[in-house]
């Protein structure tokens, strides 16, 4: 049988994609490499407990899901807001050694501390809110231009730059280099519809979490499109695209099998699906991986967060005035990183949600040299470093404790090769490859690419994507 569509990937984007195809009649193979839902936001046992995999926050958080991307994503999925269960952080905050700016869910959080820190920069700071509301990111382009270029033609202090760029950039720049943006080691760019993304993701709507964490939103979109007439194969990963006349015809599985349609959406990444097809990589400068990957420790608490001198839900933190978000030469940037507390969201019966979350940026190449046992005496070594630089910043985590953790006070640690693992995505990219096909469209006319390198990231986002690409080239004709 031939499908009218074959997704690759059941992550948010494919999922999503899937979904609204369903929807509306067409015959779908959701092909997922893995045994689980949900890509890099799918779930797994830590000490005991269901936690979702790397979920910091669910972002475009508004208090009653109208309006925004999340308003339109809902619509757009016919999802209740209220099935969402969200609850909203209670506060976070951006500590860099001389100063500290606190955000919430209402942007005129951190406008009053702009203010308040930086009063020759407020006029400035206003400027570029301005430019960002009046962007439109999800523009069709392939130009790419610098956000350190507009921020600078408004914000004068590099200081506030620095703090400005610091969230934005742990969620959301892939770093690296391509399609002309030029990042400077020491002056990290990225580009400037993707900061409108992920600003607008954090500062302007917000940062919440479900109540019952991804998995159930996952199993509801493949239960929808379970009997909307969908077809999803888990543990299915596609080997091959199959190539005829310059059109994609199927796609051969691993096990040999192969799936035919008439048009294919992959979530797999920009260059990943293009050493799918049969002609391997594209010969034409294909796109690097992006550079930047992480370490996470995660540590499930027998205390509140606020005991041990966690208040907010989120830091986003750096130990130097000057802050530089690229592959460091180390295994892991201690200098940086993002701790998250997810019993400080303003949920109900916060104990049973007790569990703390600490990023750092890591160097992918150095991790994967390691052999087994070097491998895992870094991860420990690595854990430590955390634990120090959790207590550098006030949070005493062994105070938090009863028990020993796996990794020093962590119960799980993942690294780069981790994230390669279980997602794909080359040398662990957390938000794959620096040049986004925003068009969705490849050189073969009936491959498009849904989710993180067609540009829009994030939980919300790749989602977002996936419903846009298909109703682009699919549901439009
Ligand atoms: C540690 C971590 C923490 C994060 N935290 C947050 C957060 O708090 N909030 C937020 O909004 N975003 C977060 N993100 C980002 C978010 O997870 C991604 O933006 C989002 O998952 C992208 O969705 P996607 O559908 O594009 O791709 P993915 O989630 O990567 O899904 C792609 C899927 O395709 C499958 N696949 C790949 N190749 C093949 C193949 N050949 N055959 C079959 N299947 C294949 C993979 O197994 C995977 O399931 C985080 C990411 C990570 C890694």
């Amino acid at each position: 049988m031939a499908y009218d569509a074959v997704i690759i990937g059941a992550g948010p984007s494919g999922l999503a994609a899937a979904t609204r195809l369903a929807h509306f009649g067409k015959k779908v193979c959701l092909l997922e490499a893995h045994s689980k839902l949900g890509g890099l936001n799918s779930w797994h046992q830590v000490a005991g407990r269901e936690i979702s995999t790397g979920l910091h926050a669910f972002t475009n958080y508004s208090a009653d899901g109208r309006g925004g991307a999340l308003g339109k994503l809902l619509r757009q999925l016919r999802i209740k807001f209220r099935d969402l269960e969200l609850y909203p952080q209670n506060r976070s905050s951006i500590r860099f050694p001389h100063c500290s700016l606190q955000f919430d869910n209402n942007p005129e959080t951190l406008r009053l501390q702009v203010a308040e820190r930086f009063p020759s920069q407020i006029d400035g700071f206003d400027r570029l809110r301005r430019r960002i509301l009046e962007t439109d990111e999800g523009e069709i382009t392939s130009r790419r231009t610098s956000a350190r270029e507009a921020l600078s033609a408004n914000i004068t202090d590099p200081f506030l730059m620095d703090m400005l760029f610091c969230p934005v950039m742990f969620y959301g720049n892939p770093g690296g280099v391509g399609d002309g943006l030029d990042s400077e080691r020491d002056a990290p760019d990225m580009d400037w519809l993707l900061f409108c993304v992920v600003w607008k993701c954090i500062f302007e709507s917000g940062m919440s979490s479900p109540l019952s964490g991804m998995r159930t939103l996952w199993e509801a979109l493949a239960g929808r499109f379970l009997a909307d007439g969908g077809e999803l194969l888990l543990s299915s990963r596609v080997r091959r695209l199959v190539v005829e006349g310059g059109r994609i015809v199927g796609v051969r599985l691993a096990d040999g099998r192969e799936i035919v349609g008439e048009a294919v959406f992959s979530s797999a990444g920009r260059c990943e699906t293009m050493e799918l097809s049969e002609l391997g990589a594209d010969g034409r400068a294909a796109p690097a991986p992006g550079e930047i990957s992480i370490v996470e420790g995660v540590a499930v608490l027998d205390k509140p967060s606020v005991s041990i001198g966690m208040r907010d839900t989120a830091v986003f933190f750096s130990f130097s005035d000057r802050f530089a978000f690229r592959r460091p030469d180390t295994l892991v940037e201690r200098r940086s990183g993002v701790v998250l507390a997810m019993d400080n969201y303003l949920v109900p019966e916060p104990s049973r949600r007790q569990i703390l979350k600490m990023s750092q940026l890591a160097n992918y190449p150095l991790w994967k040299k390691l052999d087994r046992a070097s491998y895992r005496e870094a991860k420990t070594a690595s854990a430590l470093g955390m634990a120090a630089d959790l207590a550098a910043l006030g949070v005493r985590l062994r105070d938090g404790r009863e028990r020993p953790g796996k990794f020093g006070l962590f119960d799980d640690f993942f690294t780069p090769l981790t994230i390669e693992r279980f997602t794909s995505h080359a040398e662990g990219a957390l938000y794959g490859s620096p040049a986004k096909s925003r068009s969705g469209e490849t050189r073969f006319p009936n491959l498009f690419l849904i989710g993180t390198d067609q540009g829009f990231h994030g939980i919300v986002g790749a989602m977002l994507s996936g419903v846009a690409m298909v109703n682009r080239h699919l549901l439009a004709k």
